[in-house]
C-alpha cells in the first residue's frame, strides 16, 4: 500500500462493518482513536492498540482524516453537525469521510458545512457487505471534490477494490441507493421463487442447483438465500438497515416527483417484518417470512 501524508485517523461506528474496517486500517498502520455508542463494540480494537475516545467530538479531534460508518442519516448528522461534534471539532484542513448508508441530502448539508470550516467532506458508502469488510473488498462510492477522492485513495484502498469517484456531494449515497433499489426487487423476487418452489411441491435443493448459476444468478440467491437455506441465521446486513436504505431511494424519487412502484413494495413489506420485531435479524430471515424455512 501507498502510504499517503495522511497518518491519524479517528474512526466513529464500530459495528458489523467499522471493526473489520478500523481493523484493516491499524494493520496498514495508520494511527487509530475510535468511538462508538456502545464501548464494547471496540473493545477488541482497544486491545490491539487503538485509542478509546469518549465523544464523537474528541474522536475528530487532531485527526487528519475523521471516518464514520454509524447506524442512520439522524446518526449522520448528529455526530457531524451537533454542538462539540465532528464539524466542531475537526482540525483545519482535516479530511471527513461518511461510510454510512445516508441521505445524498445529509451529504450536501454536511459538505457545506465542512467547507465553511475550510474541512473537506466527502460521502463515501460501500457495498459488498460484511464479507467485504472483513476481506477488504469493499466497493466504494466516493461523492465531493475530485482532489479529495485523490488524497484520500491511499485510505480508500486499504478498505476496498473497487473504488470510483461518483460526482459531487451526494453523489456517493445517490450510486449507493441505485445499489439497494436493484437489491430490492432481487431479493424479494429471489424469495418469491423460492416460496413458489416450496408451495408448488418441489424440492427445494434441486431447485437451487437447477436455477442458481443461470440467467436468474445473483449474490441474492448465491449469499443470502443460500445462508437461509444453510440454517445461518446470524445477521451480516441488518433487515432495518435495508428499510432505511430503500426509504432512502423512496423519498428522493418523490422529491424528483417520481415513484419507482417495486422499490415501494418491497420497502412496505420490510416495515411489516420491523413491526413484527425482525429487524435487527439479517436479510436471510426474508426466507422465514416467505415460508421457505420454518
Ligand atoms: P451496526 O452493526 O449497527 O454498526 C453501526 C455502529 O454505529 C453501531 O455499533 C452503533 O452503536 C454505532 N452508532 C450508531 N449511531 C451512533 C452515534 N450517534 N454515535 C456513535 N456510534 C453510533 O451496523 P453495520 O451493519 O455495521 O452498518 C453500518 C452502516 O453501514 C449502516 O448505514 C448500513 O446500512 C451500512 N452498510 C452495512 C452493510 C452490511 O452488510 N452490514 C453493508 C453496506 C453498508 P450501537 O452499537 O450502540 O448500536
Amino acid at each position: 500500500m501507498k502510504m499517503s501524508e495522511l497518518k491519524k485517523i479517528g474512526f466513529i461506528g464500530t459495528g458489523i462493518m467499522g471493526a473489520a474496517m478500523a481493523g484493516h486500517l491499524m494493520d496498514a498502520g495508520f494511527e487509530v482513536s475510535v468511538y462508538n455508542r456502545t464501548k464494547s463494540k471496540a473493545q477488541k480494537l482497544i486491545e490491539r492498540g487503538a485509542r478509546w475516545c469518549e465523544t464523537a467530538g474528541e474522536c475528530a479531534k487532531g485527526q487528519d482524516v475523521v471516518i464514520t460508518i454509524v447506524g442512520y442519516p439522524k446518526d449522520v448528522e448528529q455526530v457531524y453537525l451537533s454542538a462539540g461534534g465532528i464539524v466542531d471539532s475537526a482540525k483545519n484542513g482535516a479530511y471527513l469521510v461518511d461510510m454510512t448508508t445516508s441521505s445524498p441530502i445529509v451529504a450536501e448539508k454536511i459538505y457545506n458545512a465542512a467547507k465553511l470550516k475550510n474541512l473537506h467532506a466527502v460521502d463515501a458508502p460501500v457495498t459488498g457487505g460484511d464479507i467485504g469488510a472483513k476481506n477488504a473488498t469493499l466497493t466504494i462510492l466516493v461523492g465531493g471534490d475530485e482532489q479529495d477522492f485523490d488524497a484520500l485513495k491511499p485510505v480508500f484502498e486499504v478498505l476496498g477494490k473497487n473504488i470510483v469517484y461518483e460526482g459531487g456531494a451526494g453523489a456517493g449515497q445517490k450510486t449507493k441507493a441505485c445499489n439497494q433499489i436493484a437489491i430490492a426487487g432481487t431479493l424479494a423476487g429471489v424469495c418469491e421463487a423460492f416460496a413458489y418452489a416450496k408451495m408448488s411441491g418441489l424440492d427445494i435443493e434441486k431447485v437451487y442447483a437447477a436455477i442458481s448459476s443461470g440467467a436468474a444468478s445473483s449474490f441474492q440467491m448465491s449469499g443470502v438465500v443460500r445462508k437461509g437455506l444453510d440454517d445461518d441465521f446470524k445477521p451480516g446486513f441488518m433487515l432495518k438497515h435495508l428499510a432505511k436504505d430503500l426509504a432512502i431511494g423512496v423519498e428522493t424519487a418523490t422529491a424528483y416527483g417520481k415513484t419507482l412502484p417495486i422499490l415501494s413494495m418491497v420497502l412496505h413489506e420490510l416495515r411489516k417484518m420491523e413491526e413484527e420485531g425482525k429487524g435487527a435479524e439479517g436479510t436471510q430471515a426474508l426466507l422465514k417470512y416467505y415460508g421457505i424455512k420454518n
